[in-house]
């Protein structure tokens, strides 16, 4: 295989190679100091005299010029010729003598008789001091590229000398020094069991061994960002008790090009040398792209990097107890070669948690926590659907952030409530609305509120508030009662109601409609895109597909542009959405004014109090809702 063949140091050398980027640097050096080694001594040294001759010279009328510099005085004898050194930068002198610390009175008048040309020059740092202060920015230079080679050094392991960039830059766990296993990775049930078998191989390899059963050399983890992938491969190796490598796919290719794939091959070395282990390649698709594809030289190298993995995992037999672990959140991009057998022919898929996971979670990362109570994680749990297991630990967090900030020494369900919203929506923003702007707001957000009340299909409302955070000026939160994997039309209707009663709300009280509303439209819009294009939801469409983009699984945004379906079908999607939209925005606005009442106490109220929970929410609108869901049971 020619993949095998690629290594970077069989190629002639970059100009990226930190040893010839070092080398004109020692040059620089070196001329430097010669050079002033050169201007110091160069040329005979001038006669040292006593102080006592020099006057009696000067008496004599002997002397015709003299410089002063600090105590040394230089100076030349009347005769004619005057020797000059190279390219008369530096006059020789013929004498000098040094100024005693005693003031000396007779000295000025001898001068001034003799008449000797005197130059003073300003006081001066001797010389090593000037060389000292010139070097001052070498030497932080050099202190700097030693520094950071320490560092790096000292990421190693300690193992690698100065200059050997092309050292793996895996950090090295020793096993007693994991301190985490599955007690510390909640709600991941069936990966943990899926990592059991890779856990008893790496403890017992003989066992497997002696019976002929191939352990898999590859798993690969995907799933969103803080689904805690990383966390679980660090778990396994302590659970496992073997030591750990772990390297992310961008440090492969940050510093210097040509040394990925030689930091790949000194990785997959050291770890076998220390079998059993466990190798973790963090963010894969970083160097695991699809090869051929990209731009400019990082790819290049990418590709070599890719290689010199693909090698490492054919050339190791399944025997040998090396597991190599991978994880990434872009499994769409990955190179098919990467998923072939005898590489990462294991996946293992992590979600979002969900509601009983997300409780768990909690439960973990609360274990250092005082918190007033354990039973409100359970609500909670209830009220972060989507939340990833990173944006629960930062949660906990926030929350306990802000009980030490009112140094109290219990964490409360407030303080988690507070986290909440920061963690959302942003920091609480200085009030920079005029109370013009705060009335439209709150109209706005009520009726919001007022159609998620009184509409019979939508969540329940959990809070409203017009205390602007990050880009919002307000929001209406509803609370889904469990995780929803399947949204049904009418549910899905409601929500197009909900969306728009901000806009309705706003028109029926002012008459008119402002920007305020913007983000609600692209929602709304794209919902009804996919409800008429995707989901079969409109009769003039029925139930045919027209996929116009396609969602990443796991980022939640649009990856593909497709569209394979005429003109006159788009046109027709078009107007479906907009028809969509318009009887939605009709309905939404009939619900408002049925419940006007309710609409301008909730907005009144929201003037007031800027924020109101759940209780509050329902005594303002109970009456009708009883109503409401006397009707649902219909
Ligand atoms: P990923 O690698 O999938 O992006 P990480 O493993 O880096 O996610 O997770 C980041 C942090 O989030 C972890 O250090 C941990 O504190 C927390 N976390 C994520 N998932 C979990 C989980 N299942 N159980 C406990 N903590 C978790
Ligand atoms: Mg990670
Ligand atoms: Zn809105």
């Amino acid at each position: 295989m020619d993949e095998q063949k690629q290594s970077p140091n069989e190629q002639p050398p970059r100009g990226h190679d930190p040893r010839s980027a070092l080398r004109p640097l020692i040059y620089t050096l070196l001329l430097f100091m010669i050079y002033f080694v050169l201007t110091q001594y160069m040329g005979e040294a001038p006669e040292s005299i006593s102080y006592t001759e020099f006057k009696s010279q000067v008496a004599a009328d002997r002397v015709a010029e003299i410089t002063i510099q600090n105590d040394i005085v230089t100076g030349k004898y009347v005769t004619e010729q005057v020797e000059k050194v190279g390219d008369g930068n530096f006059p020789r002198a013929d004498f000098k003598t040094v100024l005693p610390a005693i003031e000396d009175p007779e000295l000025w008048p001898l001068l001034v008789a003799a008449d000797v040309k005197i130059t003073a020059k300003p006081l001066e740092s001797p010389v090593w001091v000037q060389i000292l202060v010139s070097l001052i920015p070498w030497i932080l230079i050099f202190g700097l590229f030693f520094y950071s080679s320490r560092a790096m050094r000292g990421a190693m392991g300690g193992r690698s000398g100065l200059f050997d960039f092309s050292r793996s830059k895996a950090r090295r766990f020793e096993k007693e020094s994991i301190h985490i296993g599955y007690d510390d990775v909640a709600g991941v049930d069936s990966a943990k069991q899926d990592l059991q078998e890779v856990i008893d191989f790496l403890r017992h390899p003989e066992k497997y061994r002696k019976i002929g059963a191939k352990m898999p050399k590859g798993i690969l983890m995907m799933g969103p960002p803080g689904t805690g992938k990383t966390l679980l491969a660090k778990a396994t190796a302590g659970e496992a008790n073997v030591p750990f490598f772990s390297i992310s796919g961008s440090e492969f290719i940050e510093m210097f090009v040509g040394v990925g794939a030689s930091r790949v091959r000194d990785m997959f070395t050291e770890a076998r040398k220390v079998a059993p282990s466990l190798i973790f390649i963090d963010e894969i698709d970083s160097v695991g792209r699809v090869r051929g594809t990209g731009l400019g030289g990082g790819n290049d190298e990418r590709e070599q990097t890719l290689n010199q993995v693909l090698a490492e995992m054919d050339g190791f037999s399944p025997e040998e107890a090396v597991v190599v672990l991978a994880a990434t959140n872009r499994p769409d991009v990955l190179d098919p070669a990467l998923l072939r057998p005898g590489r990462f022919d294991r996946k293992i898929v992590l979600e979002l948690p969900q509601r009983d996971a997300r409780r768990k979670i909690l439960e973990v990362h609360t274990r250092q926590v005082p918190l007033s109570d354990h039973d409100f994680l359970e609500d909670i749990a209830a009220r972060t659907v989507g939340f990833s297991g990173a944006d629960l630990a930062n949660l906990v967090n926030e929350a306990a952030l802000n009980a030490a900030r009112d140094s109290r020494d219990q964490v409360t369900p407030d303080d988690f409530e507070i986290a909440r919203d920061k963690v959302i929506l942003g920091a609480k923003r200085e009030q920079i609305m005029n109370e013009e702007e705060r009335r439209r707001v709150a109209y706005h957000e009520a009726g919001h509120a007022v159609v998620a009340a009184y509409a019979l299909n939508s969540d329940p409302l959990r809070k409203v508030s017009i205390i602007p955070r990050g880009r919002a000026l307000g929001m209406t939160e509803q609370m889904p009662m469990e995780d929803r994997h399947h949204y049904t039309e009418p549910y899905l209707k409601d929500r197009l109601l909900v969306m728009l009663g901000g806009r309705a709300a706003e028109s029926l009280v002012f008459d008119n409609v402002s920007n305020g509303a913007a983000d609600d439209l692209t929602q709304a819009t794209k919902l009804a895109r996919k409800m008429v294009g995707q989901w079969g939801m409109s009769k003039e469409m029925g139930p045919v597909s027209f996929p116009q983009s396609e969602e990443h699984p796991f980022l939640g945004r649009d990856i593909i542009e497709s569209r394979d379906f005429s003109e006159e079908t788009l046109k027709r999607i078009d107007s479906e959405v907009i028809a969509l939209i318009h009887e939605s925005d009709e309905k939404s606005k009939r619900l408002i004014e049925q419940h006007r009442s309710q609409l301008n106490a909730l907005a009144e109220a929201l003037l007031e109090q800027e924020s109101l929970d759940e209780a509050e929410l329902q005594a303002l609108l109970k009456p009708v809702q009883a109503v409401a869901i006397a009707n649902t049971k219909d």
